[in-house]
């Protein structure tokens, strides 16, 4: 039996997502709660696999469509198309995952040269009729057969220019009727083909064009950017039309049912008298609020806030809708659990949890560590700020500044060279979407809060002002004006999301209340604070007596320490010692790299030591009562030299001038050429520098045990534990252990100090993953330097591949995020699972982390979760991000 392509409304539901796409699903479930839906079904996600891949609809599609079709039919007992009474469709893209405005929908199918006539029977329905009909020829010309979209555009734009008509709404039937022929004369024109006049002809072809927009360009970088696999495919709803476009009476919408900016509760929405549902997305025209709805059509408004309601109480979420009025019915088009921005989802999420909807557990799954990363960016200081230069609305908050930029390419490119642009424009289209990824914010002119510049921006958590009426943006100029100013192409301005504002220039920036709570320690906020602060206060003591992994910090320095310690985390699990090589103690480390006996190498180390063992001191002291894992000199002993170009270069120029060369020159030119290495990843660094180099070991493990000896002399409860880095073997470990020991030992009994430091390994190495049991035989722990086993596991060196071809992976789809910044769960996950399984069958028990960057990656961490590692380490700013995640993981 062929498998079933199509599914009637009444015939799905909202777990069906994956085949029926968000839209159909969803329109399902809203006709199974009775809701007001016209009629339709959907055509599945399945269907459009196999088109694209084999170029053809599956053979039994025809069929299967044209049997619901003749129910729909039936039921409205009126034809597709019929000249009479014509019933019309929409033809709708919906993939499994939201991607507002990425591929295509045709709506008014059904309409040709008679039924336009039939639709526009009566005198005040025939102004309507040829708007729709104008609308098809221009939507089915464009997207199903190819004319590019500015062409019509233009046309339209002509016309409009003639009539002094500031809005298409001004047209009247006559100048519509010679829209439609121009139209139809400029199909034909460029495609050689006449524009169909047979509707199921209009219809079938319909739906292949939305197949193929899955393949589009704007859908393909949107999935590119949200991480959407590009096999899922677009499921297909043909529905029903209703008409917001029949006269005063009629009209557009779009609704939260809290506010996606700010999370408040409330009626937060567009609408659009007298419009078809694309014109309040696209910001052609000027949407009123709302609540204006209530004094227009007070029943209609009243019955959508019923639905409203309804949908959030089913939907347990903030639900987006998309209704439709028709002569004062109301029919909803469209929902889903809405997009919002990270202050909308904690503050969200708590009222959730004080209303009884969701348990705190829920509320948890609700954000994400992303979302709280960009809480803790500056905010502009509302203070300090110098003149507004407009205002509009707050559609996404945040504080970005960059250049003034008024069109995508040219944000692509200035961002490119490295500059941070802001791309201002009338409205913004999808065609916009490289720019939008690219600019730091988003400002129009046009459109409200649900215009698709602020759903895009939103989704992509990007800032966003929209709907600044007293610009005038030109960007054939290169140009926007206000009342009071005019602003070229390259000027910086600062662009306040969450206040609507613009400044000229770069307004000053402060810390943002939930980084102060974190900077403060995390104390319980007041009754004065911020609601975004109380509610990620909550979710993060949810978190925290939800997660099985501790989170530690990457810290080197006593001031990174405490940060880390106020931000929460629970010991250090990267402390390098080589910055602490850095500055100007570079000239000791220069002198024990060239010291030519025995006694010139210690003097150096002797000189190190003390500095050394103050740097630990001053850790330990600060992260008192909590693990601090300090790594043994890891980095080749060239890079504390100078650059062997430069040298060169400064002898060569002595040579030149017939002088002699300082000596010194001459001896470190020496020492450079005789260490340099081809792949210095691969060469003498880690483990291999503590093995050949006399003295290095002893004197870190010296410095490390005679700061804990200080620290409990001043009754302090330091816990450190030493870290041998790039270890490929065990007798590598043992060696070193064998040295770490003697010197432990030495200090102890020199000082009548215990000392009790743990002494484990990196694994950081495919080698040392895959032998770890016998590894773990001698080695105390296991921390996992994700980003050396990336690239040793892969073959390739970070910083020569992410210029050279990262990009053109990503683009053929070899892998969809790069494997630095999510671990590759297949390649490298495997190995680190092989680790710690066969490290704890030797060593039951066996503490394992990961120190790499990985430890502050969402999708990373719950990865570790999942292989059972103890911690994960990471900067101290992303602290807060892996308690959030590390808790959400358990759930
Ligand atoms: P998108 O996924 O880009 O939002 P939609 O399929 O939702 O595209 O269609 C865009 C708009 O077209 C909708 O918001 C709605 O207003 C209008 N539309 C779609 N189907 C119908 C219909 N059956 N009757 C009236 N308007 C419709
Ligand atoms: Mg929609
Ligand atoms: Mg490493």
């Amino acid at each position: 039996m062929a498998p079933t392509y199509v599914y009637d409304f009444a015939e799905g539901g909202r777990d069906m997502a994956g085949l029926l796409g968000g839209k159909g699903a969803n329109l399902a479930e809203m006709t199974r709660m009775g809701l007001p839906v016209p009629p339709g079904f959907t055509v599945t996600t399945e269907a459009c696999r196999v088109f694209l891949e084999s170029g053809e609809p599956p053979p039994e599609l025809d069929r299967q469509i044209g049997e619901h079709l003749a129910a729909l039919e039936r039921a409205a007992g009126r034809r597709l198309g019929q000249v009479d009474d014509p019933l019309l469709l929409s033809v709708r893209s919906g993939a499994r995952f939201s991607m507002p405005g990425m591929m295509d929908t045709i709506l008014d199918i059904g309409l040709n040269d008679l039924s336009v006539l039939g639709l526009g029977r009566t005198p005040e329905r025939e102004r309507f009729a040829w708007d729709s009909y104008r609308r098809l020829v221009q939507m089915f010309g464009s997207t199903v057969m190819g004319v590019d979209s500015a062409r019509f555009e233009k046309v339209l734009a002509g016309i409009k220019k003639q009539h002094h008509a500031a809005d298409d709404t001004r047209l009247d039937t006559c100048d519509l009727i010679r829209l439609v022929e121009t139209y139809q004369d400029l199909i034909l024109e460029e495609t050689g083909e006449e524009f169909p006049q047979d509707p199921a002809e209009q219809l079938r072809r319909a739906v292949l064009a939305v197949f193929a927009s899955w393949n589009g360009e704007r859908a393909r970088i949107y999935r590119r950017r949200e991480h959407i696999p590009d096999d899922l495919g677009t499921a297909v709803t043909v529905q029903t039309m209703v008409f917001g476009n029949l006269g005063p009476d009629s009209g557009s919408g779009v609704a939260f049912t809290r506010d996606p900016a700010t999370g408040r509760p409330g009626v937060y929405g567009d609408y659009l008298q007298n419009a078809q549902g694309e014109d309040v997305v696209a910001g052609i025209r000027n949407t009123v609020p709302l609540q204006r709805l209530e004094d227009l059509d007070p029943a209609s408004y009243a019955r959508l806030r019923d639905c409203m309601r309804r949908l959030e109480a089913h939907y347990r979420d903030l639900c987006d809708i998309e209704f439709t009025i028709e002569r004062g019915t109301l029919w909803m088009l469209q929902t889903r659990v809405g997009k919002r921005t990270s202050q909308a989802a904690f503050v969200i999420a708590g009222q959730l949890v004080d209303e009884g909807v969701i348990s705190p557990r829920e509320a948890l799954a609700r954000v994400d560590g992303e979302g709280l990363a960009r809480l803790m960016f500056p905010r502009f200081d509302s203070s300090g700020t110098g003149d507004v230069l407009a205002r509009g609305l707050p559609a996404s908050p945040g504080a970005a500044v960059g250049a003034v930029v008024f069109d995508s390419a040219e944000a692509v490119r200035r961002s490119a060279g490295g500059e941070r642009v802001v791309l201002v424009r009338q409205e913004t289209t999808p065609d916009d979407l490289p720019g939008m990824i690219a600019a730091e914010a988003v400002l129009t002119s046009r459109g409200g809060r649900t215009s698709h510049a602020a759903v895009v921006a939103r989704g992509m958590g990007k800032v966003c002002v929209c709907g600044a009426e007293e610009l005038t943006v030109d960007p054939d100029g290169r140009l926007f004006s206000t009342p009071s100013a005019t602003v070229r192409e390259g000027t910086v301005v600062s662009v306040d999301g969450a206040e609507g504002l613009v400044y000229l220039g770069a307004a000053p920036l402060v810390d943002s209340p939930v980084m102060r709570y974190f900077e403060d320690g995390g104390q319980p906020p007041g009754e004065a604070a911020a609601q975004v602060v109380r509610d990620v206060h909550r979710l993060m003591g949810q978190a925290d007596a939800n997660r099985r992994m501790e989170v530690r910090a990457n810290a080197d320095t006593p001031e990174d320490a405490a940060r880390a310690r106020r931000f929460g985390a629970q010991g250090i699990g990267l402390c390098r010692t080589e910055h602490m090589f850095l500055g100007d103690r570079r000239p000791l480390v220069e002198a024990m790299i060239l010291a030519h006996d025995e006694a010139g190498r210690e003097a150096a180390l002797n000189a190190l030591l003390p500095l050394q063992r103050e740097d630990f001191t001053g850790i330990l002291e600060a992260m008192d009562g909590l693990p601090v894992t300090i790594r043994l000199l890891d980095p080749p002993l060239h890079e504390f030299l100078p650059d062997l170009t430069e040298l060169s270069v400064r002898v060569a120029r002595h040579d030149a001038l017939g002088r002699r060369p300082d000596p010194r020159d001459t001896e470190l030119l020496a020492a450079v050429t005789r260490m340099h290495e081809t792949n210095p990843m691969l060469g003498l660094r880690g483990v291999r520098l503590g093995l050949v180099v006399p003295g290095l070991v002893a004197m870190q493990v010296r410095a490390v045990a005679e700061a804990v000896v200080a620290r409990k002399r001043a009754g302090g409860d330091p816990r450190a534990e030493i870290m041998v880095p790039l270890v490929d073997t065990v007798e590598e470990f043992r060696l070193v252990r064998a040295e770490v020991d003697r010197v432990l030992e030495r200090v102890s009994a020199g000082t009548g100090v215990t000392l009790d430091c743990p002494v484990g390994t990196m694994i950081e190495l495919p080698r040392a993953a895959l032998t770890a049991g016998r590894i773990a035989e001698d080695a105390e722990f296991f921390s996992f330097g994700t980003n050396d086993l990336t690239q040793t596991t892969w073959g390739f060196s970070r910083d020569d591949v992410e210029a050279a071809f990262f990009s053109a992976y990503l683009d053929k789809g070899v892998f969809r995020t790069s494997p630095f910044e999510t671990i590759d769960r297949e390649g490298v996950g495997r190995l680190v699972g092989i680790a710690v399984t066969e490290g704890r069958a030797t060593r039951p028990g066996l503490k394992t982390g990961v120190c790499g960057e990985h430890g502050g990656d969402p999708a990373s961490i719950h990865f570790f979760h999942e292989t059972g590692l103890d911690y994960v380490s990471c900067s101290p700013f992303r602290v807060p991000v892996a308690r959030l995640e590390a808790g959400r993981a358990a759930l």
